[in-house]
């Protein structure tokens, strides 16, 4: 049966409901369209923190370049294919290789790994790298990346411009970027932190919307978690809003996002995120996976590279191995009644947007 679509009112509505009896129907809801688009596989992709180097000052993450506390790392291309041959080994699809935006990540040295990993392994490779240029993105794309994820992580420009200040002589316009990844082919991913100090709820509204817009492949959505070296973390910056308007950060509303996202875009590749499992660890990964999302990202970087990847502090599974984690995460999809994904899990394309729950 076709039923209304989700309005942007709709969408508000739901994320101000509180009475748990009406939001089993939007759960159930995300998770039937879940059921009937991406099925019942949960797509393994393995994740590898090559960088934690930047060159930015995002008021929210722990990688910021003025983060003088933190030490750096750069992983070698040696360690990243040990890395990406264990994902294969252990039946992964996907290697994520993300970083903080590293401008000694060469592009002709980037091409080489992806390259390797391409020729080397049967693995869809997936970046997330950060603002590059469109001549790097190119470049990349041409050795065989198939898929960039770029959260916008808000699309109302003077938080955005507030929280991810640009870089000196630069604009940052994160939606326009998306838009290139596209041209270009790459399957395109993109998501936000829920409850960040400044996000109101219209404005989650209109990210939500825009999600459905930009047709997204891949949606990540995770709640914001305050990181102690960071502005907003420590609270030396304040972004006031009214205490009503003000989303929170926590497990519920990222449920709620992950819901959402489902029925914007049936069709997306939605993980239940590190930062979901982070705020809950029993059962944070679960809740995703039961409220529309089809995608998990264990951990594979090396253990003395994964705690200085710190964008937010206590990260989930910091101190579980590989394999496992790998075993764990198995355990879990079973016992929710789902399959391990098998091959890369690419998008299935077809029309975005769904109907609402009333
Ligand atoms: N440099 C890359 C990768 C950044 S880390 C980029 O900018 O795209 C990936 C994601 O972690 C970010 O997009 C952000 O949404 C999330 N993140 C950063 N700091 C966080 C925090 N304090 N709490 C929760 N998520 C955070």
């Amino acid at each position: 049966m076709q039923r209304p679509r989700l309005t942007r009112e709709g969408i508000l509505r739901w994320l101000r409901e509180s009475d748990e009896a009406r939001l089993e129907a939007l759960w159930n809801e995300a998770d039937a369209v879940r059921r009937n688009t991406v099925g019942d596989a949960v797509h393994l992709r393995g994740l590898i923190e090559i960088s934690n180097y930047c060159v930015r000052a995002c008021a929210y993450c722990g990688l910021r370049a003025p983060n003088h506390a933190l030490p750096r790392y750069r992983m070698s291309e040696t360690e990243i294919m040990a890395c990406a041959e264990k994902a294969a080994s252990y039946g992964y699809g996907t290697v994520v290789l993300q970083s903080g935006e590293d401008c000694g990540i060469a592009t002709d040295w980037m091409a080489c790994v992806i390259r390797r990993i391409k020729a080397e392994t049967p693995l869809a490779v997936t970046l997330s790298l950060g603002e590059r240029s469109q001549e790097d993105l190119r470049v990349w794309r041409l050795a065989g990346a198939d898929r960039y994820l770029l959260r916008f992580e808000t699309s109302d420009v003077e938080l955005y411009r507030r929280i991810h200040p640009a870089r000196s002589g630069e604009q940052s316009d994160r939606i326009e970027l998306l838009r290139m990844l596209r041209s270009l082919g790459y399957e395109t991913g993109s998501g936000l932190m829920v409850g960040i100090p400044g996000q109101t709820f219209a404005g989650l509204a209109d990210d939500i919307e825009i999600f459905g817009e930009l047709e997204l492949d891949m949606i990540g959505v995770g709640p914001y978690i305050p990181h102690p070296h960071t502005p907003l973390g420590s609270g030396e910056m304040a972004i006031g809003v009214a205490p009503e308007e003000q989303v929170p950060n926590t497990v519920l509303m990222a449920c709620k996002v992950v819901a959402l996202a489902r029925l914007v875009c049936p069709e997306a590749n939605i993980p239940s995120t590190t930062a979901l499992a982070t705020l809950d660890r029993r059962e944070g990964h679960g809740l995703g996976l039961c409220r529309g999302a089809n995608v998990l990202m264990p951990n594979l970087t090396p253990m003395p590279y994964r705690t200085l990847y710190e964008v937010y502090p206590d990260k989930g599974a910091i101190d579980v191995d590989s394999a496992e984690n790998r075993e764990q995460l198995r355990t879990r999809i079973t016992a929710l009644g789902r399959t391990l994904g098998a091959g890369p899990g690419g998008r299935r394309r077809a029309a975005c947007r769904h109907s609402a729950p009333d």
